[in-house]
C-alpha cells in the first residue's frame, strides 16, 4: 500500500497560533503514546497516520519513551515516515520529548544536558529524521538547575537539531522560570504540554495564567481521560480497551469511580448532538490559551469521532454550567 494525501487535507481543519510564536498547529494533535509501540499493530498505526495527516493533522507528538518497549514508537514512526511520509516533511510538525528513563545508569533519564542531547540524537536516529520541529524536556528535574535543563533546549535549536522548546509537566511558577531563562537565551519557549481534561484541571490554577503573560501555547495531553471522557467504558470496561491491557497506562481501578459522572455528561453531549469524547475536547477548545488539543486513538473510526469536534466547538452558558455542576458534584 503506497500513500498519497488527500488534496483536500486542508479545508476544515482550524489551524491556531501557538502563543505568540509563529507557529500555528491544527486543533487537533495526535499523539503515539500509545498503540504505536512495538506490541502494537504495525498497520493499524500506520492507517491513523494517514487517516490523520488526510484529516489536516499536521501535528505528531512523541517522546523517547513511547512504547511498550521505549522507543519503540519511535522507530516505528522512522518506517512510515520513510516510507510514506518523506515529501510532506516540511508540511508536518514532529515533536519528541526526554525526561522519563530511557536506559540504566545516572545518565538515562531526567534533566542533565548531558541525558537531554544524548537523547535527542538518539530519538532523531529512531525516527530517521534531521531534526524534530519541537523538542521538550518532558519532566521538570528537582535536582538539576533548571537553567542547565533549558540550555540544553536552547542548544538543541541552535545545533539545528530541534525548530522550537518545550516544556511539560511543570508547575506555573517553574514554567514562569523557565520561560524567563530560555528566552534571555535567545529561544523562546514555544508550548507547554501539560494533563488537563475535565477531569484534571490543574492548570487553570496558575499556569494558563502564567501562558497567556509569557505568550506560551498550550497542548493538554490526555484530553479524554485516557478514554474514561468517552462512551466506551459505559457498560463496563471492553476487551482491548486501554484498560483492559496489562501495559496501559489507564487501570481498571481508575474506571468505575469515574462512570457515574460519564453517563451524565454523556447525556449531554447526545443533547448536543455530538459523542461524548467530542464534547470533552470541545470543551478544552473554547479556552483560546488552549491552542491544540493532543489526543490518542487506537482505531481510524475514533480519530474520526474526534477530529469531527471541529463540527461544533460553540457552549452555551447552559450548557457549561451543567457540566460544571457535574463536574463537581
Ligand atoms: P486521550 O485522553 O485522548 O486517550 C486516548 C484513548 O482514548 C485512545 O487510545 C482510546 O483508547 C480512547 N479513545 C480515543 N478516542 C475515542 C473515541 N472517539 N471513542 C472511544 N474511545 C476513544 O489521550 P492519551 O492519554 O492517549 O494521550 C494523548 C497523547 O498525549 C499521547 O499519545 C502523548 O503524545 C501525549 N502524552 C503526553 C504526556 C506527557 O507527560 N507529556 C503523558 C501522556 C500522554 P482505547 O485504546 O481504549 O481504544
Amino acid at each position: 500500500m503506497s500513500y498519497t494525501a488527500n488534496l483536500n487535507r486542508y479545508d476544515s481543519m482550524p489551524y491556531n497560533r501557538c502563543g505568540r510564536s509563529g507557529l500555528k498547529l491544527p486543533a487537533i494533535s495526535l499523539g503515539l503514546w500509545h498503540n504505536f509501540g512495538g506490541v502494537d499493530v504495525f498497520e493499524n498505526g500506520r492507517s491513523m497516520l494517514h487517516r490523520a495527516f488526510d484529516l489536516g493533522i499536521t501535528h505528531f507528538d512523541l517522546a523517547n519513551n513511547y512504547g511498550p518497549p521505549p522507543g519503540s514508537a519511535e522507530e516505528n514512526f522512522g518506517k512510515i515516515m520513510k516510507q510514506d511520509f518523506s515529501s510532506y516533511r516540511d508540511e508536518l510538525i514532529i515533536s519528541t520529548k526526554a525526561g522519563y528513563l530511557m536506559w540504566p545508569g545516572p545518565y538515562g533519564e531526567w534533566g542533565s544536558r548531558k541525558y537531554l542531547l544524548a537523547s535527542l540524537n538518539q530519538s532523531l536516529k529512531r525516527m530517521k529524521l534531521e531534526y524534530v520541529d519541537i523538542f521538550y524536556s518532558h519532566r521538570p528535574d528537582p535536582d538539576t538547575p533548571l537553567e542547565e535543563t533549558m540550555m540544553a533546549l536552547d542548544q538543541a535549536v541552535r545545533q539545528g537539531k530541534a525548530l522550537y522548546a518545550g516544556i511539560s509537566n511543570y508547575p506555573a511558577e517553574m514554567a514562569k522560570e523557565a520561560a524567563r531563562i530560555l528566552r534571555q537565551l535567545g529561544t523562546p519557549c514555544l508550548i507547554h504540554q501539560p494533563k488537563y481534561s475535565m477531569f484534571e484541571r490543574w492548570v487553570e490554577d496558575g499556569l494558563l495564567d502564567v501562558l497567556e503573560e509569557e505568550g506560551i501555547g498550550c497542548i493538554p495531553f490526555s484530553p479524554l481521560a485516557q478514554g474514561l471522557l468517552t462512551d466506551k467504558y459505559l457498560n463496563g470496561i471492553p476487551e482491548g480497551s486501554r484498560a483492559s491491557k496489562s501495559w496501559g497506562f489507564l487501570k481498571p481501578h481508575q474506571v468505575a469511580p469515574a462512570i457515574d459522572k460519564v453517563k451524565k455528561l454523556n447525556q449531554i453531549a447526545l443533547q448536543r448532538g455530538q459523542s461524548l469524547a467530542q464534547m470533552a475536547l470541545a470543551w478544552l477548545l473554547k479556552d483560546k490559551r488552549v491552542t491544540s488539543v493532543l489526543i490518542g486513538a487506537s482505531s481510524v473510526k475514533q480519530l474520526e469521532d474526534n477530529v469531527a469536534v471541529i463540527n461544533k466547538l460553540a457552549f452555551t452558558n447552559e450548557e457549561l454550567d451543567l457540566i460544571e455542576k457535574i463536574l463537581k458534584g
